[in-house]
C-alpha cells in the first residue's frame, strides 16, 4: 500500500491495473513494479487515519527477478513469462500461516515445470 507522495511518485508513467483477487479483494496495482498501490478487502475503508498505521505493518513484494535468480541458483533457467506464471501461482496459493519464502518459490517452480512437461 502507498501512503505518501514519494511512494506514489516513483510509479509515474508506469502501467496501473485494477484486479479482483478472489471474491473480496480488489487492488490497484502497478503492473510495471508488481506492487500494490491500494488494496482493499470487503468492508475495508480507505481513510486518512489508516496512514497512521504506516510503520506498524510491513509489506514485502516478490518480483519475477526473485523467481528467476532463485531458479538459477538451482541450475534452472526460466523466461520472464515463466517466472510471471510461477509468481501468479505463488500469489494464488499463498498461505498466511506459511507465508512466502524462497522455499515457496522452489516448490511452485518445480510444480510449474512438472505441469508444463505434461
Ligand atoms: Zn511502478
Amino acid at each position: 500500500m502507498i501512503y505518501n507522495f514519494n511512494e506514489l511518485e516513483k510509479h509515474v508513467g508506469h502501467w496501473i491495473i485494477i484486479t479482483k483477487d478472489g471474491e473480496d479483494d480488489v487492488s490497484i496495482k502497478c503492473e510495471t513494479c508488481k506492487e500494490v498501490i491500494i488494496g482493499l478487502g470487503a468492508g475495508d475503508l480507505l481513510k486518512e487515519e489508516l496512514a497512521e498505521d504506516k510503520g506498524k505493518t510491513i509489506y514485502h513484494s516478490w518480483h519475477i527477478d526473485d523467481v528467476i535468480s532463485q531458479a538459477q541458483s538451482r541450475d534452472i533457467n526460466l523466461s520472464e513469462q515463466q517466472a510471471k506464471e510461477i509468481l501468479q501461482r505463488v500469489d494464488h496459493h499463498k498461505d498466511a500461516m506459511v507465508g512466502i519464502s524462497w522455499d515457496t518459490l522452489d516448490v511452485h517452480t518445480d510444480d510449474y515445470l512438472k505441469d508444463m512437461s505434461g
